[in-house]
């Protein structure tokens, strides 16, 4: 007999095993592990989401026909597969790739102490190659995300013109992308999915086991059924994928998703189709539905982006976990456990991933990561932070995104310059700054926005490594070209400061 053992973030359509084997004999293994669960205290919305997703997966292949062995609410993995294995000696046990590094030798491992073997087939929840982005990158400092980009868009056919030229004629229509809504601009409602009696039933486990995870249980909205979840992206090309561009980096207080899709936990347990979802988007705009702006924007996002950082991950472990370029030792603040914080912008923003373990990119981005680069908080507390807080944190995506795209951990493999950023920019894409308790314009004293001595003392502070940048020149211009004396103020306001962290 043989088994397909399926992990939580593999919850896809068409596993690539199920070709294989002869589905009126083999089984489908399923474990969930508490152990796993307790790594770090992950958010309780996320708890209740991938189990919940794993028990509704489990029920939709028996609806299709498939054994399948599910072992709820087990220690550990090992305990799960011993039991199955009491039960069952499979000849032949399958599994798909894990997307995280270090699980398929961990598996491999569990499943030799048992006498048997694990037969790993490639994942079919990414449809870049390794072997070939290893090759290119071979040599490289720092890769860009556009000429990768470009290649996808080739290789897939998306928005790409009979004679090979991008539609519209650009490949890139981001410039476009950097507007704020007006004040009494009405976004369209989200769809939510009231909790049915198997995410209720992973509720109370949670409750009763997991008390110390991050965030509250409920009002749980976010979908856990592969319907639901193609639902959720209709839904959004409905009604949000028309002006996702211009609003991408707009930051709007009340508001968690703005034009954002909102799928990323779906997608990264594998219950949507990313390529499927970026063609969606293309049909849309040739029916006339949406702004090419936009659409370009959300198939980068699906194709371009996940992909790159997927391929990042797996190019630079295991020694990416490791990455601290500037030496940065703080500790992570209070407010990123509990949100007391007079700054609007971070008290918003935590706030709201507590409500519902998601924020959008440029919260991340701009506020989060931006705020503990500049305090020098230590990379790892920060990653392990985003990887415990958020509903789609997973290490192979997490760790790219925090310790690479926001922290520049990895001194500039993935990004071609920090993403550092002054009041200025809150105050811009924002609306946060109105009503904060500090003032987005002064620069040092009391009331002063954090954002912009620590802004300025990051600069000057890592200046051997930076100013080499040529991208870095206009910011050291702005610093060199202050008034000798507002830069010692600045310094000296930054580092009265950087003992207080606790309590802005
Ligand atoms: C500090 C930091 C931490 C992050 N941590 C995570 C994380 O733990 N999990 C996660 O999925 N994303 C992470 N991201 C990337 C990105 O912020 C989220 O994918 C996005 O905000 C999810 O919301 P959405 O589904 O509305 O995305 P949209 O903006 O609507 O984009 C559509 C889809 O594109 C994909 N995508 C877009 N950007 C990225 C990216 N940079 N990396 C990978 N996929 C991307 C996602 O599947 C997403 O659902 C992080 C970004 C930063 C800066
Ligand atoms: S003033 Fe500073 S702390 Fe307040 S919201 Fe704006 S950027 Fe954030």
């Amino acid at each position: 007999m043989e088994t397909i053992w399926i992990l939580g973030d593999q919850l896809v359509r068409c596993h690539p095993a199920f070709e294989r084997v002869e589905r009126s004999t083999a089984r489908v293994l399923m474990i969930e592990s508490a152990a796993h669960a307790r790594r770090v205290r992950y958010h309780k919305q996320k708890l209740v989401f991938l189990f919940s997703a794993m028990r509704h997966y489990a029920e939709e292949l028996r609806a299709q026909g498939w054994t399948v062995d599910y072992y709820r609410e087990q220690p550990d993995f090992e305990a799960g597969l011993v039991a199955y294995l009491r039960q069952h000696r499979p000849s032949r046990i399958w599994l798909m790739e894990p997307n995280e590094y270090g699980v398929a030798e961990l598996l491999k491992r569990l499943v030799a102490a048992h006498g048997l073997s694990l037969d790993i087939l490639p994942t079919t929840m990414f449809i870049s190659d390794r072997a070939s982005f290893a090759a290119r990158a071979q040599g490289k400092k720092t890769l860009v995300l556009e000429n990768f980009y470009r290649r996808m868009r080739q290789m897939t056919g998306l928005l790409m013109e009979p004679d090979g030229e991008p539609t519209g004629g650009t490949w890139n229509y981001d410039r476009e992308n950097r507007q704020v809504p007006p004040p009494d601009h009405r976004f369209p409602p989200l769809p939510r999915y009231a909790p049915d009696a198997i995410t209720r039933e992973v509720m109370d486990w949670v409750r009763r086991d997991f008390p110390d995870g991050y965030g509250v249980i409920e009002p749980f909205h976010w979908a856990t059924t592969r319907a639901e979840a193609e639902d959720a992206y209709q839904d959004f090309i409905e009604h949000r994928l028309d002006l996702f561009g211009p609003y991408e980096d707009a930051m709007v207080r009340g508001q968690a998703a703005l034009y954002h899709t909102l799928v990323s936990p779906y997608v990264n347990v594998g219950l949507l189709d990313p390529l499927v979802a970026a063609r969606q988007a293309e049909q849309a705009y040739r029916a006339g539905k949406a702004r090419l702006n936009s659409v370009e924007g959300v198939i980068r996002q699906f194709i371009g982006w996940r992909e790159f950082i997927y391929q990042i991950y797996w190019l630079r472990m295991p020694e990416m976990a490791q990455a601290n370029f500037f030496g940065d030792t703080r500790p992570l603040p209070h407010y990123y456990w509990d949100g007391e914080t007079r700054m609007q912008c971070l008290r918003e923003t935590i706030t709201q991933l507590q409500q519902t373990g998601h924020t959008h990119h440029i919260q991340r981005l701009m506020v989060l990561g931006n705020f503990a680069l500049l305090a020098g908080v230590l990379p790892q507390a920060v990653n392990e932070w985003f990887w415990l807080a958020y509903i789609d944190a997973y290490e192979w995506v997490t760790l790219p995104n925090v310790l690479g795209m926001s922290l520049y951990a990895d001194g500039g493999f993935l990004a071609t310059k920090p993403y550092v950023a002054s009041a200025a920019y809150i105050n811009r894409m924002s609306d946060y700054c109105q009503g904060c308790a500090y003032n987005p314009k002064q620069r040092h004293g009391e009331g002063a926005c954090p954002f912009n001595s620590l802004y300025w003392d990051f600069l000057d502070r890592h200046r051997a490594k930076l100013f080499p940048n040529q991208r870095m020149r206009m910011m050291y211009a702005a610093w060199d070209n202050m008034d000798p004396q507002e830069r010692t103020a600045t310094l000296a306001w930054a580092a009265t400061l950087l003992t207080r962290l606790e309590e802005l």
